[in-house]
């Protein structure tokens, strides 16, 4: 590496050999500038907020105080499946991972990446930026699904850069954002070895996953071996974190294997958005033709993704219990009728695991929204969230504002015109020209306000309202907001960037000491021309 040229480390390549990672130095020297820092991150890994005002400080989070000859930065590869064809070698294309932090109290360790910092052996036809755009988008979107106790990767940092420029379907300006992540492996990461058959990476892999990435909090135990194990835990981790993005109407709009974090993290915010009028069916991302991404099939589009896993493992979880007999994998991977007969039991683990995905994202999807009516979880409760969806999809009302009238306007949703209120709440100004069936949706409200009053009537009221205010978000960052912040951002104001940012780490609070309509226009209004804007890929 020494002798190696700067050009020849950061050349894009296919990379042979079974290798998983690079070494690569973060080739961006720009002048940079820290527009925003995620202070509940800062606390994750253990520094003083105040720290965030050091040169030491803003130089790591580009990448430049980094000793290269004691952190050795690495860039990862991995493959992908994407809208589900298999695309080959992808790779950190404008990621690089600097070293690893540990939190001195918590023992917490974190990877800690530049994004935006320059092409890397992965960067295959790109240029390794990022836009300010979607970087003011994946970090306000990471601390927004943080704060919503949302398993996700985590941005620490974002700062902008003098003078990079990157042409997308504008000229536009770059930065970078320094993220973290317990680990960034994914199950792309499992594809590349998976597809070639390269048997020896892929179990030095799933070793190292098992030995140094899922120990803590470890789902797998059960049945089968190790790699049996690996898959369910993987799984499991995935089935609680989509359980929460349907539950808080969270749309990651690309989920491709290399997207898919095998510790079951939010990762990869391109084309996403939450929820704003209800509809199942909605895909945020403008590409997706076929809606493979939409909200309705998240799940079983991780489904999806870890039967790739699943595949990647077979040989693994095939062998059962021979897995550790080097003479029998050989007879194995030679042997037709043994690899049949793995492949069958791999598939069987699979559907298991399968069933139990889907029964953990049901159950977990259930608990949280029977809370967001500060109701207890049993069938009836289930019964009410499943008919205020209907509600809600069948006219076109908006999905954060229903819960919000329930939990903070709920004094004026007791009195006689409540439907009528909760409608007027929910109607979003993507459907107000065309108020469809106004009257028999707040009769429709009517109906299930008083079955819902009487659920509530055996409550103490104190109870349910903290119940729903803790799990309730005042502020929801609306793909509307995202869209004004990067308006002004780019005219060079981010006033409403640092607002916006204050608001998405504490989204509970009923007030962050702006002005009352300030706050009320960011928190309910759904938005000035439509409610669900759709994003390129592009960033
Ligand atoms: P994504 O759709 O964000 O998951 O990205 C797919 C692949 O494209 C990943 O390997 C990225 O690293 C790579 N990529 C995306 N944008 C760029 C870029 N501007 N420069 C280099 N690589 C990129
Ligand atoms: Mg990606
Ligand atoms: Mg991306």
């Amino acid at each position: 590496l020494k002798n190696a040229s700067d050009e020849m480390i950061h050349m894009p390549r296919k990379v042979n050999g079974g290798a998983l990672f690079t070494y690569v130095t973060p080739s961006m020297d720009a002048k940079s500038k820290l527009l925003g820092y995620s202070p509940s991150s800062m606390k994750s890994l253990g520094l003083n907020e105040s720290e965030a005002q050091t040169e030491a400080f803003q130089k790591l989070v580009v990448g430049k105080s980094i000793d290269v000859d004691k952190c050795c930065p690495w860039s990862q590869c991995y493959g992908g499946f994407q809208f589900g064809d298999w695309a080959g070698q992808l790779g950190d294309g404008r990621v690089v991972s600097l070293c690893e932090l540990t939190n001195p109290d918590t023992k917490e360790r974190y990877e800690i990446q530049v994004k935006g910092i320059g092409r890397t052996p992965y960067s295959r036809f790109a240029d390794g930026k990022a836009v300010v755009r979607s970087s003011i988008r994946e970090h306000l979107c990471c601390e927004a699904l943080h704060a919503l106790n949302v398993p996700t990767t985590r941005s620490l940092a974002i700062s902008t850069l003098d003078g990079v420029a990157a042409m997308r379907e504008t000229i536009e300006p770059c930065a970078i954002v320094c993220r973290m992540a317990p680990s960034w492996i994914r199950i792309g990461t499992f594809d590349l070895p998976g597809v070639n058959g390269n048997l020896d990476s892929i179990r030095k892999l799933a070793d190292y996953c098992l030995d140094h990435v899922l120990t803590k909090d470890f789902q797998g135990q059960g049945l089968g071996n190790r790699y049996e194990q690996l898959l369910r835990d993987v799984a499991f981790r995935n089935a609680k974190c989509v359980a929460k993005w349907q539950v808080y109407g969270f749309m990651n709009g690309v989920l491709n294997t290399d997207n898919t974090s095998i510790l079951g993290l939010s990762m990869d915010f391109g084309p996403f958005s939450f929820m704003d009028t209800y509809n199942p069916s909605f895909t945020p991302n403008h590409d997706d033709l076929f809606l493979r991404y939409s909200y309705e099939r998240q799940p079983s589009v991780i489904i999806w993704n870890l039967a790739k896993l699943a595949s990647a493992l077979l040989e693994f979880i095939g062998a059962k219990g021979q897995v550790d007999d080097p003479q029998f994998m050989e007879k194995l991977h030679s042997t037709p009728e043994l690899l049949s007969e793995a492949h069958d039991y791999t598939l069987q683990v699979f559907e298991n695991i399968a069933k139990e995905f889907l029964s953990i994202v049901r159950e977990d999807y259930f608990q949280l929204m029977t809370a967001r009516l500060g109701l207890p979880d049993d069938a009836t409760a289930r019964k009410q969230v499943i008919d205020a969806l209907e509600i809600l999809e069948n006219y076109d009302l908006d999905y954060p504002n229903f819960f919000s009238f329930l939990t903070r306007n709920i004094e004026e949703a007791e009195g006689s015109s409540s439907a009528e209120q909760l409608f007027n709440f929910c109607i979003s100004s993507f459907n107000e020209k065309n108020p469809r069936f106004r009257n028999e949706a707040i009769g429709k409200f009517q109906e299930w306000l008083d079955s819902y009053h009487q659920l509530c009537a055996e409550i103490p009221k104190a109870t349910r309202l903290n119940t729903m205010k803790s799990v309730n978000p005042h502020f929801t960052l609306r793909n509307w907001i995202l869209e004004e912040i990067n308006k002004k951002a780019y005219e060079g104001d981010y006033d409403l960037f640092h607002k916006v940012s204050k608001m998405t780490a504490s989204p509970f609070e009923d007030s962050w000491g702006f002005p009352k309509d300030f706050e009320d226009t960011y928190c309910y209004s759904t938005g000035p021309t439509k409610s669900q804007i759709q994003c390129s890929c592009s960033s």
